[in-house]
């Protein structure tokens, strides 16, 4: 092997810097060539390409975001598109490709693979969502988000006693609503996985005001409900206890990465470098019980993401 790339496509996510910083100087101690191709497969299709050295890659592992900026890329998925890709992997002699990104990502990457190109896939989301990992890079760093805004929205509602709905990212995908509400100690957790009833919550939430308490925290992740607003408006009117709703959006997205997900990002992108010298491509990385695994790629992506019930059912008592 004496060339790879590396690009961040589709949404960002915190270590994404420490997965480029740790693919581009490994390679460069084994003595392999690498280079950043920008904004995932759209740069890729243009011929965005720069080569990396070490330093390329100081002063990163502590950043948000991605240096080698990320997009989504319609005309990468078209044959038209493809080819050019194809043509442009060629043209720059790369060997192989390190696809750091979400589930959309890997599809690309399993057909780059299918192509003949060898790629290794690391996990980057916020979301948690690979069912073949434990953890992606990000989540943590996004949960960490999560926690201490549930601290400062505890604080106010405290003061005020009122009931505060807190509505966390995730897509489709429960886990950073599961993590971040156990974290913080919520009264309730809404997640797509678990159906729910709006009578319980209440339940809940009059209980503990019967009991005293002068705040509650409702952790909601998108995509369950409509309209979050109007779902406050009914808590609010079933209960009499004053609902604020805050959706935290993008803060989730951003910010400085936490140790647990620059180390992860550090050995998956260590690990990425080693697989392509084995000549192991076609895979994706993974954590499972702290041991850095890696799955083909087209496995990775059947399977199923379930949430953590016995996280979910603990938070639950841990909650009355
Ligand atoms: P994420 O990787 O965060 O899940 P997306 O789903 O938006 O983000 O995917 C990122 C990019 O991966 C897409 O814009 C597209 O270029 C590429 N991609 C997604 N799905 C496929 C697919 N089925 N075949 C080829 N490329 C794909």
């Amino acid at each position: 092997m004496r060339k790879i790339g590396v690009l961040t496509s589709g949404g960002d996510s915190p270590g994404m810097n420490a997965a480029i910083r740790a693919v581009v100087r490994s390679a460069i101690y084994h003595d392999i060539k690498v280079v950043g191709i920008k904004k995932g497969y759209e740069g890729l299709i243009n011929g965005d390409i720069e080569d990396m050295n070490l330093s390329s890659v100081a002063d990163i592992i502590h950043r948000g975001g991605t240096i080698l900026r990320t997009a989504r890329s319609e005309e990468f998925k078209a044959e038209r598109g493809f080819q050019k890709a194809l043509n442009v992997i060629s043209i720059f002699g790369i060997e192989g490709i390190v696809v750091i990104g979400g589930d959309g990502s890997f599809r690309g990457a399993e057909k780059l693979s299918q192509a003949g190109i060898k790629t290794i896939g690391l996990p980057g989301t916020i979301d948690n969502d690979l069912a073949y990992t434990d953890f992606t890079i990000g989540f943590d760093t996004a949960v960490n988000t999560v926690v201490n805004a549930i601290s400062n929205i505890r604080d106010t509602s405290t003061s005020h006693g009122r009931a505060n709905i807190i509505e966390v990212m995730g897509r489709h995908c429960g886990d950073i609503a599961l993590y971040a509400g156990l974290a913080g100690g919520a009264e309730s957790i809404i997640v797509p996985e678990v159906p729910f009833s709006i009578d319980d919550i209440c339940k809940r939430l009059i209980q503990g005001r019967n009991r005293g308490k002068l705040h509650s925290i409702i952790i909601l992740a998108e995509g369950v409900l409509k309209d979050s607003h109007e779902f406050a408006k009914q808590i609010e009117e079933k209960t009499g206890i004053e609902t604020k709703l805050t959706i935290l959006g993008h803060i989730q997205r951003g910010g400085s990465p936490t140790a647990f997900d620059r180390i992860l990002a550090s050995r998956m992108g260590g690990r990425a470098v080693e697989l392509m010298m084995e000549d192991k491509t076609s895979r994706v990385l993974g954590i499972k019980g702290n041991e850095i695994i890696d799955m083909d790629i087209s496995e990775a992506l059947s399977i199923k993401k379930e949430i953590n019930k016995n996280l979910y059912e603990l938070a639950k008592i841990l909650s009355i």
